[in-house]
């Protein structure tokens, strides 16, 4: 059996592990892999190698930090097709989608690449006589980065990339689920140069999680996952007196709006309400039919549900879509399109009975719709994670825009139309992070910021781009005095600008 090891201080290791979580493949339904869940010497370990490095790292000049990532971006840009192979083996996601996930995180190693403009402070000379100000950015410390399932190479690069460009250290806690490709990413890190201890990578569950946010040598967390677990982290790190940026679930809105254009309307209905299965938290969950052409949409949206090729994500045949992640996972959404079916919905494509020849135990649901979803329901109000896509028929546009207000959650929001004014009036009143006109999933290239509103972000900074500078980085203002020497005094009164 394979065995995952942590990566602490530049070397592989299997530390001294509590227990150990058995990594699947999700089309085979076999397990491929044991992952050590780290004990409490393990966390300190891996947080201690981040500490001595930061020493050393903290003084690295700003040009060998991005040396350091120009040659991560080419080593990424290299073994991309064996980094997406190893997160499509344990995810489940098609070839094609895990080369696109690790494009977008590669576009944050290149953002990171520009530290030196990105760190450029302020400046203002003689803000009173013969005294001048500037502000500097200075790193925070150690960042603990605890990160989904659902993007194992992506969503750690929207973290430690900036993090340790910005000057500090780094202990990735990844998902237990897909935890392969981190430790890859660690030895080609030590490829590009960056010091022993500067980036690691911990395995562990809800134990090592929260040693994580109450250690006192972490200065800082981001994570990413789940609204509980997100709530949870940010409130066990903020009391231990830690910077948190915490990003959770969603339930992402398509209004599609009468002058839409139907097609296009359902391509991207399709490709984000199914790709990646559904496994992502910019999928469409829930598709909004304003007025008359529900009828039109829906028959639109079974017309390419039908068309669309499952299967082996790595195997010759191109296909659309492979198995959800585990077994477990794939129970949980079966159940909830009973669920949905039982509160009344109309399930007009049914993915429960999806068989895939050859794979008789991966952990396949079909792409599933479900027609006439109303707010009360289940399936409506909870993140599903999965193929289901929802449609809700309204009004008017107000009806479509009170359902977005009224989500608990806001992380992404999109709405199809060829009406300006409409598009104008929805990106500005949609209570939501990241808003797409005519756009499906409107994820922020890397220089602008990732993140939610509402129970879809706690704290106060997105992910990467100059959010993500300024989460990984303290302001210091700094004044100085240079006297000519003819003019010196003791002055008793409180400093003023003259
Ligand atoms: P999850 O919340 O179960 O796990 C996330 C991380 O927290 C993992 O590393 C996991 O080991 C850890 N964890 C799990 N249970 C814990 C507990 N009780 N205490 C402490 N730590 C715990 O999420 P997931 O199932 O891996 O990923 C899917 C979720 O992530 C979805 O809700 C999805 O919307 C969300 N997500 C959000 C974004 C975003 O940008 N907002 C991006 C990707 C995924």
């Amino acid at each position: 059996m394979r065995q995952v090891d942590h990566w602490i201080g530049g070397q592989r290791t299997q530390g001294s592990p509590k227990t150990m979580f058995e990594v699947t493949d999700p089309v085979a339904g076999s397990v491929i892999a044991q992952v050590p869940m780290a004990s409490g010497s393990d966390v300190d370990a891996a947080v201690g190698a981040a500490r001595s490095a930061w020493e050393g790292w903290r003084e690295a000049s700003i040009s060998s930090r991005a040396a350091v990532m120009f040659a991560l971006r080419e080593l990424l840009e290299e073994h991309r097709l064996e980094l997406a192979e190893m997160v499509s083996a344990e995810h489940g996601k098609v070839r094609e989608d895990a080369l696109g996930e690790m494009r977008r995180g590669i576009e944050v190693v290149e953002f990171a690449c520009g530290v030196g403009q990105l760190l450029k402070g302020e400046r203002t000379d003689d803000i009173s006589t013969e005294h001048d100000a500037y502000t500097v950015r200075q790193p925070v410390g150690v960042v603990a980065g605890i990160t989904p399932f659902n993007f194992p190479a992506m969503v750690p690069m929207w973290m430690y990339p900036v993090a340790i460009a910005c000057g500090n250290c780094f202990v990735l806690k990844p998902s237990e689920k897909d935890p392969s490709v981190a430790v890859r990413i660690g030895e080609l890190f030590a490829d590009a140069g960056l010091p022993d201890g500067v980036f690691n990578v911990l395995h562990g569950d809800a134990d090592a999680v929260n040693a994580l946010c109450e250690h006192p040598g972490i200065d800082a967390v981001s994570f990413v996952g789940s609204t509980p677990i997100a709530r949870h982290v940010h409130r066990t790190a903020s009391m231990a007196g830690k910077r948190v940026q915490a990003l959770g679930g969603a339930k992402n809105h398509m209004i599609v709006l009468p002058d839409a254009d139907i097609g296009q309307a359902a391509d991207a209905a399709v490709s984000a309400g199914y790709g990646s299965a559904g496994e992502r938290c910019m999928a469409i969950s829930v598709v909004v039919a304003v007025g008359a052409i529900a009828d039109d949409l829906s028959g639109a949206i079974c017309d390419r549900i039908d068309a669309l090729r499952i299967g082996p994500g790595l195997g010759a045949e191109p296909v659309d879509m492979g198995p959800l992640v585990t077994a477990e996972h794939r129970d949980r959404v079966l159940s909830y399109i009973d669920l949905g079916e039982s509160e009344g919905a109309v399930v007009l494509r049914d993915g429960r009975e999806l068989v895939v020849d050859g794979h008789p135990d991966g952990y396949w649901v079909g792409p599933t719709l479900l027609d006439e979803v109303s707010t009360e329901m289940k399936v409506y109000e909870d993140e599903i994670f999965g193929p289901v896509l929802c449609l809700v028929r309204v009004e008017s546009f107000e009806e479509a825009m009170e359902l977005i207000e009224n989500n608990q959650f806001g992380n992404g929001v999109a709405l199809f139309t060829r009406d300006g004014g409409a598009a104008r009036r929805f990106r500005r009143e949609a209570p939501v992070g990241m808003v797409g006109v005519n756009v499906a999933i409107p994820v922020p290239m890397a220089y602008h910021s990732f993140g939610g509103w509402k129970d879809s972000l706690f704290g106060d900074h997105h992910m990467h781009g100059p959010e993500g500078i300024r989460f990984y980085t303290r302001l210091k203002a700094v004044t100085e005095h240079w006297p000519d020497p003819a003019d010196r005094g003791v002055d008793l009164g409180f400093p003023t600008a003259r």
